[in-house]
């Protein structure tokens, strides 16, 4: 079933907050509940000062988020003034963080680091037109240096005029993950975001009255786009944590009336290990993205929740593209059939996932060239991703084409040798990578995590199930894999050590 039109992100949360004033909506640990009705009041004060400090519709302000009530009145101000929020990683390096304010141009931004603010206003003197938000408080200094307090704002709108946007618009730049590159800005209108976000209503059930607990980074399409952004378009409440961590889950988890969470796989793993993961089966509905989950978790977190874990394959360049769903058949593995109104076709040669819908980005910053070449002729976005659909009609996604590792003229994917050594009992983790060989092309390394587990057993294991070409050369023991926040595996990282 085709959506008629896009849904615009902004129409939808300022329905929700016209409809109801008084109902919670968001909780943080700074301010504790914020209602509806206050929500409101806020980020349209928030607005009125931001504006009142010289950035206005169509500038972008550069935010790195915390998971505070503070952030999200930037945040969402930034978006009823008409400009682009664009999202920053709190923990990238100044050369990182230089890449992204080329490609991003802002004009303003807001952080509670001392060392980032000063730091930006460098490179601001450098020729870039930035201002300033600075920490530790409600501080936004415009391009001038001059600080102002938002919270100061006059009430009333003013001459200031807010919530015009429309679905075509702007809302959000994402930087893609950078796993295998340096990361990519990613442009998403209104109408990008609210329309996936009805999908995702759809296919989850996502109701009024759920309470979703929430402990992903902020800066990033899951976090952010999907955790934030749909309770407030879809009128439901979040509990925002600090930090994961197992403990604070299960307290909340204890404290609240929580509904859902959302994680990545290492979340997970690590809820699991601490023993906390049985309070996850009291809630309707989990789900789980971002990386892969492979067989072996799915199938612990079912014996103990009663059903598989919801995953769903997502990016910042299309937000949700399928999803096990909520109500109907889960296939541990896979990740579900297109979300309504998403079209996913296979490329035959490469088996490269492509994707057409309204819940496509409008372009990567500053590069026309790797836009044009995201997209096929027939407008499909090349995801990089390759996979199958099965045949029930459900995605299944094999590995990134960028990690994909030719040996002897045969293709490998990682994620097929991973899920055979995660089979080993004594395994926790694994990462498997091409390293450059002069008889091969490239000859596969598997790292591992593991407690007393030799060489040779896992061995044993691959050659019962993976034909000798795809059987590693070498394994690696190591104490951890290095993931990046979004849990995902830094093949790059990986393949620098052993390349
Ligand atoms: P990002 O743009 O940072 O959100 O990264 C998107 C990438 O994460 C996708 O292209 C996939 O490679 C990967 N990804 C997301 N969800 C899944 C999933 N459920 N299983 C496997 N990979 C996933």
């Amino acid at each position: 079933m085709l959506q008629e039109s896009p849904q615009c992100l902004l129409s939808l949360i300022l329905d929700k907050w016209s409809a109801d004033q008084n109902t919670n909506q968001i909780f943080t640990l700074d301010t504790g509940w914020v209602t509806r009705g206050r929500f409101e009041e806020e980020t349209r004060k928030a607005a009125v000062g931001i504006y009142r400090s010289g950035i206005s519709a169509n500038d972008r302000v550069l935010i790195f988020p915390d998971r505070s009530f503070e952030f999200l009145r930037v945040y969402l101000a930034t978006l009823r003034l008409g400009a682009v929020a664009v999202m920053a990683n709190p923990e990238y390096t100044e050369s990182e963080l230089a890449h992204l304010v080329a490609l991003s141009k802002p004009t303003a931004f807001w952080t509670r680091s001392e060392s980032k603010a000063s730091f930006l206003n460098e490179l601001g003197e450098a020729g870039i037109h930035l201002g300033g938000f600075a920490g530790p408080g409600s501080h936004l200094a415009s391009s001038k240096g001059k600080l102002l307090r938002i919270a100061d704002s006059p009430t009333g709108n003013g001459e200031v005029s807010l919530d015009f946007s429309q679905g075509t618009d702007s809302a959000l730049v994402f930087f893609t993950s950078g796993t295998t590159g340096k990361p990519k800005g990613v442009l998403m209108s209104h109408g990008s975001l609210g329309s996936n976000l009805k999908a995702l209503q759809e296919i989850w059930e996502w109701a009024e009255h759920d309470e979703l607990l929430l402990s992903l980074p902020l800066f990033h399409m899951h976090g952010l786009g999907v955790g934030i952004n749909g309770s407030l378009a879809l009128g439901s409440k979040v509990v925002i944590l600090p930090k994961f961590e197992p403990s604070l889950v299960a307290s909340a988890i204890s404290s609240y009336d929580i509904s859902m969470f959302f994680g990545v796989p290492t979340m997970y793993t690590r809820l699991l290990a601490s023993g906390d993961a049985s309070l996850l089966a009291g809630l309707r509905l989990s789900v789980s993205g971002s990386a892969p989950m492979g067989i072996e978790l799915h199938q612990s977190l079912r014996a103990i929740l009663g059903n598989y874990v919801v995953e769903r394959y997502g990016m910042s360049e299309a937000a949700m593209i399928s999803s096990n769903p909520y109500n109907g058949m889960r296939i541990p593995n896979s990740v579900g059939p297109p979300l309504p109104g998403i079209a996913v076709d296979i490329e035959s040669e490469s088996s490269e996932i492509l994707v057409k819908g309204p819940n496509l980005f409008d372009g990567y910053l500053g590069d026309l060239g790797s836009t044009e070449a995201s997209f096929d002729h027939l407008g499909r976005f090349r995801t990089g991703d390759s996979g199958f659909i099965d045949d029930s009609g459900y995605l299944v996604i094999s590995g990134r084409l960028k990690d994909l590792i030719i040996t002897g003229g045969f293709n490998v994917y990682p994620r097929e040798v991973e899920d055979v050594l995660s089979k080993h009992p004594g395994v926790t983790d694994v990462a498997v990578v091409g390293k450059p060989s002069q008889q091969w092309g490239e000859e596969i390394v598997a790292f591992v995590v593991a407690d007393g587990v030799s060489p040779e057993e896992l061995m044993s294991g691959c050659a019962l199930e993976l034909v000798d070409y795809k059987r590693p050369k070498k394994i690696v023991f190591l104490d951890s894999i290095p993931k990046n926040s979004m849990g995902k595996t830094l093949y790059k990282d990986l393949k620098a050590a052993v390349g």
